[in-house]
């Protein structure tokens, strides 16, 4: 709560800022408005210490004086700089990545702390794991002095995030602290200098799209996770004693496509198909003729139109076409082709490939390799990116073609996510080694490839008849090679075709019937698995990779020796065990849907604590018919793993948890019976404990009582269950029975009475909020935080006019 209280803080100053900002900007006197802000020294943080480096060096043209930070692997870099149309001096450090993770409260850490349904409503908090602590403190230390701070994250979602993680820290400390945000794509000195010069307000949908997808990954992940690993331990003790079974919702239907594949494969029954073939040697070379028929799986009618073929085996040839034919060039490079290319022609998996991409990006050989575009944007000076390429021994003269012949011309695709460009290269090495050498090599030729011509070249088609049966023949002739040249990774090949003359005959050398089989689809390679993620939805195209790494690495998944995937024995129960409980959990609609809304939080145009609330809720359904029905998963696991243990009927029924009685009328969670600590008794408790403790002690005098499957008519939020009670002799008024079923959602006079029904009084207006301060979870906060946002401006604008 303190947390959160702080950020609501954070983000009110920051919007205080850009508003008096803009204000500013919108009158005449813009630059003055900007003067009279004392901004003397200015805080810079970037994603890592590589980048910073590589920015620093760029502002200060290489002068800048190195300090240690706190953290040893995260130095300070200082120089004087020109910003804000004044000189001040800036210092340049970076975080690590995240600085900040999301973890539920202490009571809820512990694996048997709680019942797994309760991590959906449980509180979480965000706090600074240990390794960064250092780094936080650096940032606290070093902003003192400054009057501004300028985040230099990556710019994409995690990056925007990463960005208010650092503001919230800074701001905790400076309240006063004017924030800006760089947006860049390449570490180059016209990238840097135009991103100085247009700096603009961080974006706050940005950052919460991913708030949002961080905490519905932990409810998800972690309840999932420990009612699997908990349950499956005790069925197969033997095989899973230690094994930690995690679920994840993009990993798991990740790892349904690679079941679904594998089951398509074994489901496959060959059949056996004939077809007549034709071969004709000639002083050329030789010709193999193919069936317009393709194939048939009748053997009796392919022997029947072979016979009439025999009858008369002379072929007529009864047209010749030849047309100009091109193979295009390639588009310009987004993410997704990149690890798909690298997967298939470089054979460097999509993990490896992105972790070599970020590195040559942070050292500034290339461009941001996070992007969805594939078209170039009209400002980019392609001219000068292919002249950088000329002195290359291996390129250098294609690249010089280019230029000669009239300049690059790029084929665009049709993507454009308006962050960052088509990964290209943005300055020319010979210096690198190995993988890394091979995949600057990679986006050198593809863009040059990109920028050149299509090949050229001219088809011709001989389609010849023989019995009435007609055949056709393709030869290739290549007239120019273009972008081939430079682009070993696509391969065109020419075949020789002779001269045939249309309404000539000629003896073929040979006409038979051959047979064959149907043949199954194939394994997913990495490149496959990848297309089915972005076709779906599953992920984005930052996460591709980790989700494919996540499930080898948890062993659901495993690699043939030819790098296809192929399901484990745990991942295949797993995939058939929740799909048979009929909820296609393996099936990417679930997580698609939440990507989708993902991506409205991030446009702005969906609200993060709606669209956090409907996706807790709906998981939170899926999983708790899926505890009702784990006996599929055991048994579908039992097909794989040997006999399953049977479960005793009391620690099932302690897995499903307490049925619900009623929403909490305080904090709007589920209420449900618990047993008192001394074991005498019942109470009724809200799981939002001890956030929220809105409870109902029963009396002595109720001996017994349990959960009614009745639903009260009259009370609200519906349902409430009604309850059965028992009650001692001699407790209450004479003309009322001892046992009966009752309402306690306020409706019954006398049993608000005797109960003494107090909890019921923080409902509605003018509650008293005794409970209400102390809980944070989603819930709660989204019932007051739910509201029109107040923002001065939705649309970025820049910061600063300029000079
Ligand atoms: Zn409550
Ligand atoms: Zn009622």
């Amino acid at each position: 709560m303190i947390l959160l209280a702080r950020r609501l803080l954070t983000l009110r100053g920051l919007r205080e800022t850009v508003y008096s900002r803009h204000r500013a900007l919108s009158g005449p006197a813009s630059t003055d408005m900007i003067r009279r802000l004392p901004i003397k020294k200015v805080l810079c943080v970037a994603e890592k210490n590589d980048a910073a480096k590589g920015i620093a060096e760029i502002m200060s043209n290489g002068r800048m004086r190195r300090r240690e930070g706190l953290s040893k692997f995260n130095k300070i870099y200082e120089y004087e700089y020109h910003l804000f149309g004044q000189n001040v001096t800036v210092s340049m450090t970076s975080v690590s990545g995240h600085l900040l993770a999301l973890e539920f409260k202490a009571p809820f850490q512990k694996w048997h702390s709680c019942n797994p349904v309760m991590l959906f409503d449980a509180e979480v908090e965000k706090y600074c794991p240990d390794n960064y602590v250092n780094i936080k403190r650096t940032l606290e230390r070093e902003v003192h002095q400054c009057q501004a701070l300028v985040i230099w994250t990556d710019c994409d979602r995690e990056g925007e995030n990463i960005g208010f993680e650092v503001i919230d820290v800074c701001r905790a400390v400076k309240t006063s602290l004017q924030v800006f945000r760089a947006r860049f794509s390449e570490i180059t000195p016209n990238s840097i200098r135009r991103a100085c010069e247009t700096l603009i307000e961080p974006d706050i949908n940005i950052s919460d799209a991913v708030d949002v997808r961080q905490e519905l990954d932990l409810r998800i992940g972690a309840s999932f996770t420990r009612f699997q690993t908990l349950r499956l331990q005790k069925i197969f003790p033997t095989v899973l004693a230690d094994q930690l079974i995690s679920y994840g919702s993009c990993q798991f239907p990740t790892l349904g496509f690679v079941v679904e594949r594998f089951k398509a494969i074994q489901a496959f029954i060959p059949e056996t198909f004939f077809k007549i073939k034709v071969l004709h040697h000639t002083e050329d070379g030789e010709v193999d003729f193919s069936w317009k028929r393709h194939r048939l799986f009748n053997h009796t009618a392919c022997l029947v139109l072979y016979q009439i073929c025999m009858e008369d085996p002379v072929a007529t040839v009864i047209d010749v076409t030849s047309k100009p034919k091109s193979k295009w060039r390639p588009l310009p490079l987004d993410t997704v082709e990149l690890e798909k290319l690298a997967s298939r022609k470089l054979k460097i998996s999509a993990k490896e490939t992105m972790k070599i991409a970020e590195k040559l990006y942070t050292q500034g050989y290339i461009s941001y390799p996070r992007t969805e575009t594939n078209m170039f944007p009209r400002d980019l000076n392609l001219t000068s990116l292919v002249e950088q390429q000329t002195g290359d021994n291996r390129w250098g003269a294609f690249a010089q073609g280019i230029l000669e012949r009239g300049g690059p011309t790029p084929r665009n695709g049709t993507k454009n996510d308006q962050a960052h460009p088509p990964i290209h290269p943005t300055k020319y090495t010979s210096s690198l080694q190995g993988n890394e050498q091979r995949l600057y090599e990679f986006i050198v030729r593809h863009f040059l490839a990109c920028c050149s011509q299509d090949a050229q070249g001219h088809e011709t088609i001989v389609d010849i008849d023989i019995g009435q049966e007609k055949f056709s023949a393709h030869g290739l002739m290549i007239i120019a090679r273009n972008y081939l040249e430079v682009y070993p990774y696509d391969k065109w090949n020419a075949k020789v075709i002779p001269v045939y003359e249309p309404g000539s005959r000629f003896q073929p050398t040979a006409i038979e019937m051959v047979d064959g089989e149907t043949t199954p689809p194939q394994l997913l390679t990495e490149a496959d698995l990848i297309s089915l993620m972005e076709k779906h939805g599953i992920g984005t195209d930052a996460t591709h990779a980790d989700h494919i790494e996540t499930i080898k690495s948890r062993m659901y998944v495993g690699l043939t020796a030819d790098q296809r995937f192929l399901p484990g024995e745990l991942g295949m129960g797993l995939v058939e065990g929740y799909d048979s409980m009929g909820y296609e959990m393996s099936k990417p609609d679930l997580r698609a849907e939440l990507e989708a809304d993902l991506k409205l939080v991030s446009e702005g145009k969906k609200d993060k604590f709606t669209v956090l609330r409907h996706h807790v809720e709906k998981y939170k359904q899926v999983f708790i018919e899926a505890v009702r029905k784990a006996k599929k998963l055991d048994e579908a696991l039992s097909a794989y793993l040997g006999q399953a243990r049977e479960l005793p009927p009391q620690d099932e029924l302690q897995m499903e948890g307490p049925p619900v009685v009623r929403k909490c009328p305080q904090c709007s969670r589920d209420m449900v019976l618990k047993k008192k600590k001394d074991g005498q008794g019942t109470y009724l408790s809200c799981v939002g404990f001890p956030s929220c403790r809105c409870a109902v002690w029963f009396p002595d005098s109720v001996l017994e009582v349990s959960r009614d499957e009745e639903v009260c008519s009259t009370c609200r939020p519906h349902p409430v269950h009604k309850l059965k009670f028992k009650f001692k002799r001699g407790s209450l008024p004479p003309l009322m029975p001892l046992e009966f079923v009752g309402c306690i959602g306020g409706c019954d006079e006398t049993l608000r009475e005797v109960l003494d029904l107090k909890y019921l009084r923080g409902a509605g207006a003018g509650a008293p909020a005794a409970n209400g301060t102390s809980s944070a979870g989603h819930l709660r906060n989204s019932q007051f935080l739910n509201r029109p946002r107040d923002r001065p401006s939705p649309a970025p604008r820049p910061a600063s006019s300029k000079q």
